[in-house]
């Protein structure tokens, strides 16, 4: 009997305790580089389901009149998402910048934080001069942009306040993509809850998978092109390509949706009557 337990009985709860602590290991290690990852994944979905299409007045929203203000998470997010919207209104834009994009969280730590942010403050700065608009950093912590961050958010309501605007755009919050990057979902998350303190009767968010408006965005797709590089930091070479050919087949489906060359779509939201 000796003999048979220093055998294959110990051997195999060796194996089995070897086991476990493996896969104990592996979730930590997966959980953590989760939790440190900027990405959310969202399963499954929200989305509302044949919601009916939405007129957010139109005629207000491209008249030279009318006050624009985009709140975005880093600089390239007006560019990538809604560039052909912001190019064809004719109002006055204020673009609100939460985060610098400065990677400051990203692996290597040895990455110059107050270079990245000079840099890309500037290709923002430049790109944004296409669309006419003022653009406002709130220098939020890259990647870590905390909605509920008591002076940032203040600081974001009294310039949200202060653009004094007819039409609030931001990133969708409720109804996002499977894959979202945080800083997207929570400066939408705070715009929106903000919005309703404005002077704002509408709010458009992107980067939704409930969309009931779509502009239409045909003969901006060159524009567009330039822009995107513009954030040379960002997108360079075989990626400004890829970037480039995400960008245009979104477009053209959205445009599809509408019967146009290409579109945006949005979920418009009646703030006030
Ligand atoms: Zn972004």
């Amino acid at each position: 009997m000796t003999q048979t337990n220093s055998g294959w009985k110990p051997r195999i709860g060796r194996l089995f305790r070897s086991i476990t602590r493996i896969l104990f290991l592996l979730v930590a290690i997966l959980s953590l580089t989760y939790w440190w990852n900027p990405q959310k994944i969202h399963y499954p979905q929200r989305q509302l389901i044949n919601s009916p299409r939405v007129d957010p007045d139109l005629a207000t929203l491209i008249s030279p009149q009318t006050r624009i203000t985009v709140v975005v998470g880093h600089p390239d997010d007006a560019e990538f998402f809604i560039s052909g919207t912001l190019l064809k209104l004719k109002g006055q834009i204020t673009l609100i910048v939460v985060t610098d994009g400065d990677k400051s969280y990203y692996p290597p730590f040895t990455t110059n934080v107050n270079e990245n942010r000079r840099v890309r403050r500037l290709e923002q700065t430049t790109a944004s001069a296409s669309y006419h608009a003022k653009v406002i950093f709130l220098g939020g912590p890259d990647g870590r942009y905390d909605p509920d961050e008591p002076a940032l958010r203040d600081r974001l309501r009294q310039t949200m306040i202060a653009s004094k605007p007819d039409y609030i755009i931001a990133f969708e919050s409720e109804y996002v993509p499977t894959i979202q990057h945080r800083d997207h979902e929570n400066s939408g998350k705070a715009t929106l809850e903000l919005a309703s303190q404005t002077s704002a009767k509408w709010a458009l968010l992107f980067a939704t998978n409930s969309p009931n408006f779509y502009f239409d965005t045909t003969g901006t797709w060159t524009k567009r092109e330039e822009l995107l590089a513009v954030h040379a930091s960002q997108f360079y070479g075989e990626k400004l390509e890829r970037v480039k050919g995400f960008v245009m087949s979104k477009a053209e489906n959205e445009g599809e949706i509408i019967g146009t060359e290409t579109a945006e779509a949005f979920r418009a939201i009646k703030l006030k009557p």
